[in-house]
């Protein structure tokens, strides 16, 4: 017997009664870009492996064992985006967007990485982000803190809170490395194998632990925020000023360290409780090499992405459904000649009544039935169309949520009565 066909494990549908809400909340999440002069970049979703390995670092969770990769029919390595940061840098690089210039961009879409599936933790998920390049100063760090911020605000998430860290500058990491990598090697035996793997490739990394075990080590481990550039702990004071000016509360995490290896200077997460272990909603910070890493002139750059997937299970919890959209009206006909005149009348009604959602019955069948299948999609009215009506150039009227007589009106008034009952929008004409 043939296999049922199912989607790939991690890789989710969403379905018609879930998307108003995803819709939502990119509306809500678009606008608020907008408002900040963000403009939107969109870029293809399978990119060169060679992208990742260099940007992200080859040492990191997700070029480690995260990526899907595959050969092209011609051989070449392709990998289908784990995050957008990347490849933002690349299209900006290849298109000349960043010479001499500043720029402020968001993108929106799917992010694959090969994880073990859970609640909040998918193989496809979704990631909103957004990416300054071309200022270097903590005032653009501070604007991408508020405007996130202004996000949960919109969308009514008072519960996430903002931590706070500076990573310095790559000098100062490469001293604080050393540092730490004698101090863990002091407590070898105290290490766990993750983080015995990770001493040589990825020292920072194991501050990043959740083994609980390994808690009393990472308490007493020397923390980088102390060793800090001059200059960078300059631009986090000024940071953290713009904030307070802001009225943005935060909390200073030093153990904050992100798991990509182009992040420098500032790096920020908005975290909840509700979640459980897939607590961060929104990541981000400076990577003031990055650009450069692929080969661009040296640019500063400051970005975020957030998880829409689990966003969207926090607002779960509390708001009610969003509207679905639903028809307005549903377009009832009754025989073959009916079925004609009822295709041209739905397209003259869609032509002068641009934000109408009328839906036309299709496939035939009794008037009972049809009249149900109105019922069901949940239209405001059941526009009729039999014989007689084709006859006399009429239509009936019913209302479906409420008790009234069906009527009949003349064919041709029929745009005008829909549009001095429909709200504003949808009874404009174009
Ligand atoms: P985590 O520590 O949870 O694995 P991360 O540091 O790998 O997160 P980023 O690369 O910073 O995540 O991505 C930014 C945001 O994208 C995360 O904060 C999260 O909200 C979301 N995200 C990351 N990976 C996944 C995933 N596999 N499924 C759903 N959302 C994800
Ligand atoms: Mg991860």
């Amino acid at each position: 017997m043939a296999k049922n066909l199912q989607a790939i494990r991690g890789m989710n549908d969403i379905l018609p009664d879930a998307s108003p809400r995803w819709a939502a909340l990119e509306a809500a999440v678009r606008e608020v870009l907008g408002s900040y002069g963000y403009a939107e970049i969109r870029f293809p979703i399978v990119e060169s492996t060679e992208l990742f390995r260099r940007s992200i670092g080859e040492v990191t969770d997700i070029v480690e064992k995260e990526m899907y990769t595959f050969a092209d029919r011609n051989g070449d390595s392709l990998t289908l985006r784990p995050e957008g940061t990347a490849c933002c840098v690349r299209a900006c690089l290849e298109h000349g967007l960043l010479h001499n210039q500043q720029q402020r961009l968001w993108y929106a879409g799917p992010m694959f990485r090969h994880e073990r599936p859970q609640k909040g933790r998918y193989r496809q998920f979704h990631q909103i982000g957004a990416e300054a390049f071309g200022i270097d100063g903590p005032d653009i760090d501070a604007e991408m803190i508020c405007m996130t911020a202004r996000f949960w605000q919109r969308l009514g998430l008072g519960d996430v809170r903002l931590q706070l860290n500076s990573l310095g500058s790559a000098a100062a990491r490469a001293a604080y490395r050393e540092r730490l990598v004698a101090y863990f090697e002091a407590h070898a035996d105290a290490l766990d194998e993750d983080s015995r793997r990770r001493l040589a490739s990825n020292p920072l990394r194991i501050l990043d632990s959740k083994n609980p075990a390994m808690a009393p080590l990472l308490a007493e481990a020397p923390l980088l925020i102390e060793h800090l550039d001059a200059a960078s702990q300059v631009h986090f004071e000024r940071l953290r000023e713009l904030l307070d000016a802001a009225g943005i509360a935060y909390e200073l995490n030093p153990r904050l360290v992100r798991g990509l290896d182009y992040y420098s200077r500032t790096v920020f997460e908005w975290v909840t409780d509700r979640l459980g272990a897939q607590g961060t909603v929104c990541a981000g910070g400076r990577y003031d090499g990055l650009v450069e890493l692929l080969g661009g002139r040296p640019t500063p750059g400051v970005g975020f992405a957030m998880g829409i997937e689990r966003l969207l299970g926090l607002l779960e919890a509390d708001a009610e459904p969003a509207a679905a959209g639903a028809p307005q009206a549903y377009l009832v006909t009754v025989g073959a000649a009916a079925e004609l005149a009822g295709l041209v009348l739905a397209e003259s009604l869609r032509d002068a009544l641009p934000g109408l959602r009328l839906q036309v019955n299709g496939g035939g069948g009794q008037f009972k039935n049809q009249l149900k299948r109105a019922d069901r999609c949940g239209a405001t009215w059941a526009l009729i169309l039999g014989d007689q009506e084709v006859a006399d150039g009429s239509i009936g009227v019913k209302a479906l949520r409420e008790d009234e007589e069906q009527i009949r009106l003349p064919r041709a008034h029929l745009t005008e009565w829909l549009r001095a009952r429909l709200p504003a929008r949808s009874g404009s004409t174009a």
